[in-house]
């Protein structure tokens, strides 16, 4: 499978409008440093592509057929594009946690198929085996375990730490071969509903042979100098996302 950072960043996005910190002042400068809210997109062995979250429009990135669309959780930063998504002219599943950001979605999904999710379940999407898992979030929030051809990806934002029984079931299936985890602030700082980027790597670091640091705020160092941070810490083991990376697994 490959996977597909369509975007990369938290609910502001990178440059935040008028914001002036260094971050934003970074991106207007390096366009590679510019992030849009989560949407992340898996290409299976046989090329079909399955979303997981739509933080933004997806016309210009994912022109095609969806096999199904997952949503970690109903914040409007990962549920934005579904507005416009509605409206595509396939009937396309949409696997969720319960809740709701706006009822519009479930009252009038048009083609759109609404359905709820609890940790555990699992379910096939052409050749991929995709498992919802708990996280630990301020609503209720579904991390998945992607497997295909016994290659696995943990998928880990949005969540502050991991609860015990996600922790059990993931060592389990432990060496992943990616972790994308939730790395939303800065090294030191604490937040009860999201990771600093340390907590972050080291969750990923205990689980896989490959993390990708990702859900990233303005509030997190600039581009460069997270680059450099993670690089010095943890080597090629840990890496920061960024809008259009592709991984191949
Ligand atoms: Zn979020
Ligand atoms: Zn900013
Ligand atoms: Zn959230």
């Amino acid at each position: 499978m490959l996977v597909y950072f369509i975007g990369t960043g938290g609910s502001e996005g990178i440059p935040a409008h008028l914001c002036t910190c260094s971050s934003c002042n970074e991106a207007r400068k390096f366009g590679f440093a510019q992030r849009r809210p989560s949407t992340l997109a898996v290409i299976t062995e046989n090329r079909k592509a399955v979303l997981f979250d739509v933080g933004t429009d997806i016309r210009d990135f994912l022109n095609v057929p969806l096999e199904a669309i997952f949503l970690t959780h109903w914040h409007h930063d990962h549920i934005y594009g579904l507005y416009k998504l509605r409206w595509m002219a396939l009937e396309t599943e949409l696997y969720a946690p319960e809740g709701h950001a706006d009822a519009l979605i479930l009252n009038e999904p048009k083609n759109l198929r609404p359905k709820i999710l609890k940790p555990g379940d699992t379910l096939k999407a052409d050749t991929l085996r995709i498992t919802a898992i708990g996280l630990n979030h301020d609503v209720e929030t579904l991390g998945y375990l992607i497997e295909e051809d016994g290659k696995s990806v943990a998928l880990l934002y949005d969540t502050k730490g991991l609860p015990e029984k996600t922790w059990d079931f993931l060592k389990k299936k432990a060496p992943l071969r990616l972790a994308i985890v939730d790395a939303t602030y800065p090294p030191g700082f604490d937040n009860p509903k999201h990771n600093n980027v340390d907590e972050a790597a080291e969750i990923g670091f205990q689980l896989a042979e490959r993390t990708v640091l990702s859900h990233i705020s303005h509030k997190n160092l600039p581009f460069l100098e997270l680059v450099e941070y993670v690089r010095k810490r943890w080597g090629n083991k840990v890496l920061v996302a960024y809008d259009g990376m592709v991984f191949y697994v």
